[in-house]
């Protein structure tokens, strides 16, 4: 769906900045995803020198470095999907990538990713939608889109009954406008 589809929200000075909650959910998924990639190459650097005891040094070596290239990678993944997340967030450009420098200090990374992604949370929380441990599950992707129904995803824009006709789940959209559930 498009992003003129997508739920806006107000933030920063008066709410004047507007954006994309779908692009928050996406830019959270990707950074979560990112962060697990690191912290499973991290534990397997440390597991594979102990584990595979055996193997020719060539062949350790070859792994150790492979593993090490691997860690960088996903460490610039880390810091570009942090970049990514809080300018989904509404925060300025410039500012988030001078943030994204001070990464290169281990504590500030896993402060910064862990502030974003708690951000990124409470803000999706706000609005009726579950956050779990690897960001917004799929089927929750459709409740930050305007005009579906919240529990089912099916198309309501323009129908005037009070229940999704697909589900039978009271309307909370309409208009564009989000209603938050009463239950
Ligand atoms: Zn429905």
């Amino acid at each position: 769906m498009s992003e003129h589809q997508d739920i806006l929200v107000g933030v920063g000075r008066n709410g004047r900045k507007q954006i994309s909650l779908k692009r928050v959910a996406l830019g959270q998924r990707a950074l979560q995803r990112a962060a697990a990639g690191y912290v499973f190459t991290m534990v397997a650097l440390v597991a594979v020198p102990r584990v595979a005891i055996g193997l020719p040094q060539a062949a350790m070596l070859g792994l150790v470095y492979g593993l090490i290239g691997l860690l960088f990678i996903m460490a610039i993944a880390v810091v570009l999907m942090t970049v990514r997340l809080m300018i989904a967030l509404g925060r300025n450009a410039v500012l988030a990538s001078f943030l994204a420098i001070g990464m290169l200090i281990p504590l500030v990374g896993v402060l910064l990713v862990a502030s974003v992604d708690g951000r990124a949370s409470r803000l999706l929380r706000q609005r009726g939608v579950k956050v779990g441990l690897l960001g917004v599950p799929v089927d929750e992707l459709h409740k930050l889109i305007r005009g579906a129904c919240p529990k089912c995803g099916y198309d309501i824009r323009g129908l005037t009954a009070a229940v999704c006709p697909e589900c039978g789940a009271a309307q909370f959209y309409q208009a564009g406008q989000v209603h938050t559930p009463a239950a």
